[in-house]
């Protein structure tokens, strides 16, 4: 389902020119019509990436499945992304690369890491390693954890647009949460068409399913997540892999991931002022007693935005706790609660 904001106005003209109005609108704007498919010459790349740089989400053919594809580094385009797609809870979004040189810059390489790439990139498969301490990328795109998944994608048109953007893009599956997963560029326009700045077609995906996703955070493989390149073929190239538990929940073992991010401090939520030690996190107008606040003018988006940036920033030893103050349950708003709850749950 579609969150939208704002009043559509279907008689507007639709600028294909850069400096048109169409060019102008922030990802959180509504779109007055369909986006544009244009077939990836490197004119409309460039168009492409144009509008990724600016935070405008565009839709790109990968080997897998097409991309609903945003600016990796920019919250409100991370935040669009996860509006678009309407999903109930954030999941971290994998960064797409031009080539590996690109990601050792994002994250740390392990040896097992470097085997990986070597052997599957580029390719369907993604890795999910520590992020460097200098990692631009969103804290929202990986949902707030400190390991990062990247993927250098096959797809020849995906290469040249991530080539051209020069940063990390996100691009989940170009679907709304509970819909199939769009292997041509007429299926993503009707998927999600009013949310895109245009549409590149590349044609059919070849593979049409999703990335298998490791963790090489340590020595040993841990299929996250089966995908395009099988796990005997994982096997056959770096030996034995890891099935984790079935459930997402799960305590990992040590050295595993964390699933969720959870600040250190106890979260309190529904909080209407902070009590002594804690600091308030607003939502909303407030009467300005707030340490932070997620959006002053109650907008949903921009609280996602916010979100993992401003608890981090809250995280700090010498306060009590986190006192934040009621989100309401629509849009977006049902992402962050979700989120909240968890870090507000039993450790
Ligand atoms: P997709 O929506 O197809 O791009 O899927 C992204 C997949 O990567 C999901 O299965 C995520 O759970 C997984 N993923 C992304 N980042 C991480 C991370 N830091 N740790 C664990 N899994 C991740
Ligand atoms: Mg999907």
């Amino acid at each position: 389902m579609l969150h939208r904001t704002g009043v559509q106005n279907k008689a507007e003209p639709q600028p294909q020119n850069l400096d048109g109005v169409a060019a102008l609108r922030h990802p959180s704007d509504p779109m007055s019509t369909s986006a544009p498919i244009l077939p990836a010459t490197d004119d409309a790349i460039a168009q492409a990436a144009a509008h990724l740089r600016a935070g405008r989400l565009v839709a790109f053919p990968t080997e897998t499945v097409y991309g609903l594809g945003g600016d990796a580094t920019d919250d409100h385009a991370v935040a669009a992304i996860f509006a678009a797609k309407g999903r109930p809870s954030f999941n971290p979004l994998i960064s797409h690369l031009p080539d590996l040189d690109a990601a050792r810059k994002l994250a740390i390489f392990t040896p097992l890491a470097e085997r990986l790439a070597a052997n599957f990139w580029p390719g369907p498969l993604t890795l999910v390693l520590r992020r460097r301490p200098d990692c631009p990328v969103s804290h929202l795109a990986c949902a707030g954890l400190d390991t990062i998944a990247l993927r250098v994608p096959a797809h020849p048109v995906a290469t040249r647009l991530l080539r051209a953007t020069g940063r990390p893009v996100v691009a989940p599956s170009a679907n709304p949460s509970g819909k199939v997963s769009p292997t041509q560029a007429q299926h993503v326009r009707n998927l999600l068409g009013d949310r895109l700045a245009l549409v590149l077609d590349g044609g059919a995906c070849a593979i049409g399913v999703e990335s298998s996703v490791v963790d090489a955070t340590g020595d040993r493989p841990v299929l996250l997540r089966p995908g395009g390149v099988t796990l005997e073929a994982l096997e056959q190239a770096v030996g034995p892999v890891t099935l984790p538990e079935h459930d997402p929940d799960a305590p990992t073992s040590p050295g595993q991931l964390a699933s969720h991010y959870a600040p250190a401090l106890p979260v309190r939520l529904n909080a209407t002022n902070a009590a002594a030690g804690e600091a308030l996190l607003g939502f909303g107008p407030t009467d300005g007693t707030e340490a932070l606040n997620l959006s002053r003018a109650g907008d949903l988006q921009e609280a996602a935005a916010n979100l993992f940036a401003m608890l981090r920033a809250l995280d700090r030893p010498g306060l009590s706790g986190i006192a934040i103050m009621p989100i309401p349950e629509t849009g977006l708003g049902r992402a962050i609660n979700d989120r909240l709850r968890r870090a507000a749950g039993p450790r």
